[in-house]
C-alpha cells in the first residue's frame, strides 16, 4: 500500500501488517521486530486495531486539568468531537472524554513522561484503551495509539513511530477491522498484575517522606560482581605498521540539536537514590555520573536516603518498581497495562520541584545489557532506561515529540537492540547549555556499530546494523560493513578519526580475545554535537584467522579522549560473522602425510576436503602417536555423514574408516565445545589391508 506524498518511505509496516494478521488467525502473536519504546510495550499497527476499544478520527476540543479523587495527581480530561467513526465499541458518534495524568493548575504543573502531549484544536486518530483509567494513557499502546494530523492530511503517531498519510491510515483500519469483525478487543499487551515479579521497591507513604534533604554526596559506582560489565574495556593498540586504508563517506552533521527542554531542575538535583543494598543498588548512580560527566554535580545522592516515597514531597526519588497496589494507594490507579516506566515530573514556573522514577515490576528488568540488547528478548535494560528517565529528571524532553530527529539520543526509542546505556552528542549538548560554565568532559569521541538516518516514516531516527545479519565469510574474502556513526559529545572538534575494526570472541567485552583485521581512517572534522555517517572499504578477512564466530567490532582510538567508554562498538547480541576456511584437498596414500595448519576459534569448523575410492580404508589421526597429528585443543573430527570421533588419545580424535563409494568427503575438525579452541595439524593416509582386492579392484 502506497503512502501518497510521502517520499522515500520504505518500511515495509504495511506489509508486515498484513502479515502479522495472518499470525493472529494462526492464533500466534509476537513483538513485531522494529517496533521499540521506552515507556511502553512495543505495539505494531495491527496490535492497536485489534486491542482498541474504539477508534475515531476526532477534533481535540479542549482540556481540563483538575485534582484526582485523591488529590494526589494532577490529570486532564480531554473532550473530543468524533469527525469519523471507525469503531464504535460503545463510544458513541458525536463525543467523548478521555483522561491522563499531567496538566496545569495555577502555578504548579505536573506531567508523566509516558504521556503524550495533546494540543487543542487539533485533530487526531484516536484508538482507545477499553482497560483506561485517569493516570496512564487511555490510548493503546501508550503514546503509540494516537496520531496527530497535520493540516497536511499527514497522520503522525506521538510515539513518533509511525507517520502516513491520514486516508491511507484511515482505508488500512478499515481493512484491519473488516477482518477483526465483531471480536472484541484482544489483551495481548498487558501486564498480568497479579504476575508481578519480586522486583524492589520503596515503601509507599505520603507522610513518612518529605521536607529538605538532610545532606548529600557525589553518586558512587560499585556495580556488584555477579552484574554484567557494561563497560568493555578498550582492546590493544594495534602495531603501527597496520596499514590504514583511507575511506569516506559523510552525512552532513545536524543544522541545530534535536534536543528540546522546556524547563529544568535546579542544580544540583538530590536523588533519594535506590538503596544499596538492592540488586540494582548504585546502578541508578552509574548512570547519574554518566550524566555529571557532562555537567559537575547535576545529580547528588541523600544522605538519608529513605526506604519511603510519594508524590508531592518536594523529593526527587528512585522509587524502584513499586507494586500495582502501592500505585493505587498513590493515585487510586493501578500501573498502566502496557506501561515500562515513568518519571513524574512537577513544577513551578520554569523550575521542576519535584521528579520520581519508577519501573513496571509486571515486566522483566535486566542489567545483562546482552540481554536487554536482544532484539527478540522480552526483558529491558534498567540501565539504559535509567539513564533516559534521569534526563527526564533534569529537564530534557523526547526530542522527537519536537522534531524529525535522524541523530542518536538516549531520549529516541531505539529498537532493542541498538539501546545502550550511553549519552549521544545530542543529549551532551543539551544538557551543556541547558547548564552552563559547569565542568564538563572536554575531549570525547563515540562510535556505534549502526547509523542513524531521517526516517520520513516517523519522527525517530532510522536505525541500521553496520553489520546487520548473521552471515558467512570465507578466508581471503572481504567484510563489507555498512556506515556507522561517529559522534563528537565532547567540546573540542578532532579530525581524522582512526577506527580500527575488530573479530572479537566476546560481546562488548574486550577482556576476552579478539582479532585486529585493520584501521579504517576518515578524512573528516567533527565538531561538537557533530554526528557523521562513516563507511568503510572492504576488509579481507586473512587466511591467519581461526574459522569461528564473531562478534566484528569497532574501536574508535582518539588520542586524550576522555571518556572511553564509548569508543567500542559490537554488532548486536544474535548477529555474528562465521568465518571459514577455504577448504583444502588431501591426497591420501599409504605412507603417512601432514596437513597444517588448522586454527579452530569460537565454535569454528576448520573443513578439508578427502577424495575417497570405494573399499578403501582410510585413517586421519590428531594424535601425535599416529602419523604425526597434532592438536593444542580438545577437539572433535567427522567424515560428514560418515564417521566422528571426540576422544581417541587424551582430548584428540582419531578416525578409520572404509569407503562405501568413490566420491569426495569433507572431513571436519571443530572443538569439542565453543571454548575448545587451538591449532591442529592432520596426519592421513590410506591403510592398505587387502593388497589382493586393491590389485583386483585396480584391475577394474
Ligand atoms: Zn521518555
Amino acid at each position: 500500500m502506497s503512502r501518497r506524498g510521502i517520499p522515500g518511505v520504505g518500511r515495509p509496516i504495511r506489509a508486515y501488517w498484513r502479515h502479522r494478521l495472518g499470525w493472529v488467525a494462526a492464533g500466534v502473536l509476537a513483538m513485531a521486530a522494529q517496533a521499540s519504546a521506552q515507556h511502553e510495550v512495543p505495539m505494531t499497527p495491527s496490535d492497536l486495531v485489534l486491542e482498541a476499544q474504539s477508534i475515531s478520527v476526532a477534533r481535540l476540543l479542549s482540556a481540563q486539568s483538575r485534582w484526582n479523587a485523591k488529590r494526589t495527581l494532577i490529570v486532564t480530561d480531554y473532550r473530543f468531537r468524533i469527525e469519523q467513526t471507525l469503531l464504535d465499541g460503545g463510544i458513541g458518534g458525536f463525543e467523548f472524554v478521555v483522561t491522563q495524568g499531567g496538566g496545569t493548575i495555577g502555578n504548579e504543573g505536573q506531567d508523566m513522561t509516558s504521556n503524550p502531549r495533546l494540543r487543542v484544536g487539533e485533530r487526531y486518530v484516536v484508538f482507545l484503551d477499553p482497560d483506561r483509567g485517569e493516570v496512564f494513557p487511555p490510548f493503546v499502546g501508550g503514546s503509540q495509539g494516537i496520531y496527530r494530523v497535520d493540516t497536511n492530511g499527514v497522520a503522525i503517531a506521538l510515539s513518533g513511530n509511525d507517520r502516513l498519510m491520514l486516508s491511507d491510515l484511515v482505508s488500512e483500519v478499515q481493512s484491519l477491522l473488516a477482518l477483526r469483525g465483531n471480536d472484541p478487543p484482544l489483551r495481548v499487551h498487558r501486564a498480568d498484575p497479579q504476575s508481578l515479579r519480586p522486583m524492589p521497591s520503596k515503601t509507599y507513604s505520603p507522610a513518612g517522606a518529605g521536607g529538605t534533604v538532610a545532606g548529600s554526596r557525589k553518586p558512587t559506582a560499585e556495580d556488584a560482581p555477579d552484574i554484567e560489565t557494561p563497560i568493555p574495556g578498550e582492546p590493544l593498540s594495534p602495531e603501527a605498521n597496520d596499514a590504514a586504508e583511507p575511506s569516506q563517506d559523510h552525512v552532513s552533521t545536524p543544522d541545530a540539536p534535536a534536543w528540546h527542554v522546556a524547563r529544568l531542575s535546579n542544580r544540583p538535583i538530590v536523588w533519594d537514590q535506590w538503596p544499596e543494598d538492592w540488586w540494582v543498588g548504585h546502578v541508578d548512580q552509574a548512570m547519574m555520573i554518566k550524566w555529571n560527566r557532562i555537567v559537575d554535580d547535576l545529580n547528588l545522592v541523600s544522605n538519608s536516603q529513605l526506604d519511603t516515597w510519594a508524590w508531592q514531597n518536594d523529593r526527587f526519588e528512585m522509587v524502584g518498581w513499586p507494586t500495582n497496589q502501592m500505585m493505587i494507594d498513590q493515585f487510586g490507579e493501578g500501573w498502566g497495562a502496557s506501561t515500562l516506566a515513568v518519571a513524574w515530573r512537577r513544577w513551578s514556573g520554569s523550575v521542576i520541584l519535584e521528579v520520581d522514577i519508577a519501573f513496571n515490576p509486571a515486566y522483566c528488568w535486566t542489567l545483562d545489557e546482552f540481554v536487554s540488547a536482544t532484539q527478540a528478548g522480552s526483558c529491558w535494560g534498567v540501565r539504559q532506561t535509567a539513564l533516559h528517565e534521569l534526563g527526564h529528571g533534569w529537564g530534557l524532553d523526547h526530542p522527537w515529540e519536537f522534531y524529525s530527529v535522524w541523530v542518536d539520543s538516549v531520549m529516541n526509542y531505539a529498537p532493542k537492540q541498538f539501546r545502550l546505556p550511553m549519552l549521544h552528542a545530542d543529549d551532551t549538548a543539551a544538557a551543556r547549555t541547558s547548564f552552563p560554565g559547569t565542568a564538563s568532559t572536554n575531549l570525547d569521541g563515540l562510535v556505534s556499530m549502526y547509523r542513524t538516518a531521517d526516517d520520513s516514516a516517523s519522527m525517530q531516527a532510522s536505525y541500521t546494523g553496520a553489520f546487520s545479519s548473521s552471515t558467512s565469510i570465507t578466508h581471503g574474502s572481504s567484510l563489507a560493513l555498512g556506515g556507522f556513526n561517529i559522534e563528537n559529545p565532547g567540546r573540542t572538534t578532532f579530525s581524522n578519526p582512526k577506527v580500527e575494526i575488530y573479530l572479537a570472541h566476546a560481546w562488548r567485552d574486550w577482556s576476552e580475545p579478539y582479532i585486529y583485521l585493520r584501521t579504517a581512517t576518515f578524512g573528516t572534522t567533527l565538531a561538537p554535537v557533530a554526528t557523521i555517517v562513516h563507511t568503510p572499504g572492504g576488509t579481507t578477512i586473512p587466511s591467519t584467522v581461526p574459522v569461528g564466530r564473531y562478534y566484528p567490532a569497532l574501536y574508535l582510538r582518539l588520542t586524550g579522549d576522555e571518556d572511553t567508554e564509548n569508543n567500542s562498538a559490537f554488532s548486536s547480541p544474535n548477529v555474528q560473522l562465521t568465518v571459514n576456511n577455504v577448504p583444502a584437498t588431501l591426497a591420501p596414500i599409504e605412507a603417512w602425510r601432514t596437513w597444517s595448519l588448522g586454527r579452530v576459534g569460537p565454535s569454528g569448523i576448520w573443513r578439508l576436503n578427502l577424495p575417497v575410492v570405494a573399499g578403501r580404508t582410510y585413517e586421519l589421526s590428531l594424535c601425535n602417536a599416529l602419523g604425526g597429528g597434532t592438536a593444542s585443543f580438545d577437539t572433535l573430527m567427522s567424515v560428514v555423514g560418515v564417521i566422528s570421533n571426540d576422544d581417541y588419545c587424551g582430548l584428540q580424535s582419531r578416525i578409520q574408516f572404509t569407503s562405501a563409494s568413490t566420491t569426495m568427503r569433507t572431513v571436519e575438525v571443530r572443538g569439542y565445545n565453543n571454548t575448545a579452541q587451538g591449532t591442529f595439524t592432520l596426519a592421513y593416509r590410506q591403510v592398505v589391508t587387502d593388497r589382493i582386492f586393491k590389485h583386483g579392484f585396480e584391475a577394474d
